[in-house]
């Protein structure tokens, strides 16, 4: 990554299977080389699909845990840290532009792995300090994205608002197509992924907030978690950031891996 500009960019990051963060594929690679073209943040804000909880939470410790939230792995995944400093000044500042009645700091959780399989590739070296956010379960899409622009400032101050979730996410039927060996992404996972990423490039904050509703909506996202996280990219998007989509394509068959990159 290279100096630190006066305006970081917000990214949304398909995340995918957790094997991803230390698996040498298609996906890390191309998360890797996404990081090349980015700027060096002062600080990251991470808003994890894997924090979906009640309340808006900010973490506020000086060094944040490795969370290993997931079963049934190898145990090179279980032993993967990710010992990127906390950052508590960012914490507060961080309630204090959410408001501290909608938002308050925590020692109860660190880095899970939606934030740290995508950071291990994006800032290897875990040397800048990360702050995750909660997803609050209680919230309407238009909150979070409401959150999402209150953030916004924090791009002005070198911190990078990094999402990490995946645009269609039924992992019911991405492990039915997994154990069938069937690798083709199916016609409503390929449907929604590219009605959501021109909803997020043309600001269609319309469609964003009614994305889940209907039965496409559920079809590509049973629950919301992974969706979420798109919003409050989208929120602390300004009027003037182009906004592409560095990373395209399906693992898993109908799991969306794209990118949405804004600034
Ligand atoms: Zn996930």
């Amino acid at each position: 990554m290279t100096a630190t500009p006066a305006r970081m960019p917000g990214l949304f990051v398909g995340h995918g299977n957790p094997m991803n963060a230390i698996e040498e594929n298609r996906w890390s690679q191309a998360q890797r080389a996404l990081a090349g073209r980015l700027p060096r943040p002062r600080a990251v804000l991470a808003i994890s699909a894997h924090w979906y909880v009640e309340g808006t939470l900010a973490t506020g410790a000086l060094r944040p845990e490795t969370i290993h939230d997931f079963g049934g792995f190898p145990p090179e995944l279980y032993s993967v840290q990710y010992p990127a400093p906390g950052d508590p000044a960012l914490a507060r500042r961080v309630v204090s532009l959410l408001g501290a009645g909608r938002a308050s700091v925590t020692g109860d959780w660190g880095l899970d792995h939606g934030t740290w399989s995508v950071l291990r590739h994006l800032l290897p070296a875990a040397d800048v300090p990360v702050v995750q956010l909660s997803l609050d379960a209680g919230l309407a899409p238009a909150e979070h994205l409401a959150l999402g622009r209150a953030l916004a400032p924090l791009r002005d101050e070198g911190i990078l608002i990094l999402g990490s979730g995946n645009l269609t996410h039924n992992l019911r039927h991405a492990f039915g197509a997994w154990h069938r060996g069937d690798a083709a992404a199916p016609p409503w996972a390929v449907a929604f992924d590219e009605a959501a990423a021109r909803a997020a490039s043309e600001r269609d904050e319309a469609w964003l907030l009614g994305a889940l509703e209907g039965e496409a909506g559920r079809l590509a996202h049973p629950t919301p978690d992974h969706w979420l996280p798109l919003l409050y990219v989208a929120g602390a998007a300004g009027p003037s950031d182009p906004i592409s989509s560095p990373i395209t394509g399906f693992d898993m068959g109908s799991l969306s891996m794209r990118s949405i990159l804004v600034g």
